[in-house]
């Protein structure tokens, strides 16, 4: 069933954002959004030799059955200077790992083959070992003050007004990520690269020839959801990224709990733009990679993707067959915004913000209590689904596909909901401390307030 005749409408709320409403009465197990994909993802380090990087399988800390690394196998160019100096050199891995070329196909069709390369590039930020906890200071526990919007804005202001230095940068390049921090930063440069390669492709297949070459007046303009200068496909045909950097942003409710994570958040746009978002000549920028010449790789077999949501996604995001694509792109010149012109703290505070509260984990399936986490992915469409302590729609995974479907009758005009995950059994007080654990807020759906109010009765 094609996704326009979606049985759900988004209704917004001035209260709480955006939410999908049914359209009209639904039955039991209907389909809400077809197969949703998702825009960008990470696995945790501790996971990464153990799950497939494509279809997300893991078996339990076994790794058997991965038998692809990186871009091992493909026929790639033999690396030139230029590109030696940006990781294919080095033994560092790009951190993915493919139950076989299959999946290794389909993720590099996707991505791109140089996002292999930036994630090389990004790994070697990755801290060797994890170096011990300073101690903090006798009788000088640094207490983190609590922190406001001024304080979030403020630390972002220092960053920026050092961002124009080339001895900034150049520190900034040899930062050294912490775990949380480099997998962090996977899923932010993963999103801001396909956030280049719908700008790449909506420039070529613009019906009118694009003036704004890279670095031009025009090019951050594009980071707002306005409209693109070219290649505009109508209200419908919202990019990809616009339904990304629409979804609500947590940063403030993070922050408020977690304050320490604002350091993090800092850190990892500095190494971000030192690495990839600078034309501050260091040795390899990623406006050199786009000139240089990105290798195709062999599709040993690639699989074209047989359903349709992914074959319009992949046409979007870089056409069927992505390789090639994302040769065209860079190769062959996209004249679209560079990726380092995208490397902005707007882009990259928006990436970070619609982490808390509208990314889905990914768990190890079967669900079950004692499974782990292995990473988190974020599904923009997906994110309009509020949560509920009494959802009616349940989603179900399979590799990395989400569908969603409703666990009852639904009657027109309800809203459509779905699971925390596992709190539906806790009690009212559980539940909330739980969520606001996980979630950083408070819940307020139906159930609660109903329970809330029952208790307060009594
Ligand atoms: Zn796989
Ligand atoms: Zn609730």
């Amino acid at each position: 069933m094609p996704a326009t005749a979606a049985p759900l409408h988004i209704r917004t709320d001035p209260h709480s954002g955006r939410k999908y409403h049914a359209s009209a009465r639904l039955p039991k197990g209907t389909d809400l959004l077809g197969p949703c994909t998702p825009y960008s993802y990470t696995i945790w380090k501790r996971f990464r030799n153990e799950v497939c990087a494509e279809c997300w399988r893991y078996d339990g800390g076994r790794r058997s059955f991965l038998t692809r690394r990186d871009d091992e196998g493909l026929e790639r160019e033999v690396p030139t200077e230029e590109t030696r100096s940006q990781g294919h050199r080095s033994n560092i891995s790009a951190g993915l790992w493919f139950c076989d070329n299959k999946c290794q196909n389909k993720w590099i069709a996707r991505e791109g083959v140089e996002a292999v390369d930036l994630l090389r590039q990004l790994e070697s930020a990755r801290q060797k070992k994890p170096k011990p906890k300073p101690k903090s200071n006798a009788g000088g526990e640094e207490a983190v003050a609590e922190i406001t919007q001024g304080v979030v804005e403020q630390a972002w202001d220092a960053v920026k007004a050092k961002e124009g230095s080339p001895k900034e940068i150049r520190r900034w390049r040899d930062l050294q990520l912490e775990d949380y921090e480099a997998d962090m930063a996977r899923y932010v440069l993963l999103a801001l690269h396909r956030y280049h390669r719908e700008q790449c492709n909506r420039h070529r297949n613009s019906p009118q020839p694009c003036e704004d070459g890279p670095g031009s007046s025009e090019a951050p303009a594009i980071q707002n959801s306005s409209t693109t200068a070219c290649g505009t496909n109508g209200d419908y045909e919202r990019s990809e990224w616009q339904t990304f950097a629409s979804l609500q942003s947590n940063e403030m409710q993070l922050l408020k709990v977690c304050p320490e994570i604002l350091e993090h958040q800092t850190r990892i746009y500095q190494l971000l733009k030192a690495r990839f978002g600078s034309r501050i000549k260091a040795g390899s920028t990623t406006s050199s990679s786009r000139s240089s010449s990105v290798p195709a790789p062999t599709p040993n077999g690639a699989q074209p993707p047989t359903d349709n949501a992914r074959a319009r996604e992949d046409t979007r995001s870089g056409g069927r067959d992505g390789a090639e694509s994302a040769t065209d792109a860079d190769a062959s010149g996209c004249v679209g915004p560079a990726l380092a012109d995208l490397v902005t703290i707007d882009n990259v505070r928006t990436i970070l913000g619609v982490d808390p509260g509208n990314s889905f984990g990914i768990w190890e399936m079967p669900v079950m209590d004692e499974s782990e986490c292995l990473g988190f992915a974020v599904y923009p469409r997906a994110s309009f689904f509020n949560h509920h302590c009494a959802p009616n729609v349940q989603k179900e995974r399979e590799g990395r596909i989400l569908r969603f479907l409703t666990t009852c009758g639904v009657e027109a005009g309800e809203e459509l909901c779905i699971s925390y995950g596992h709190v539906e059994s806790m009690d009212l007080q559980t539940r909330r401390q739980e969520l606001l654990e996980g979630w950083y807020f408070e819940c307020r759906c139906s159930r609660c307030m109903a329970e809330a109010a029952g208790y307060s009765r009594t």
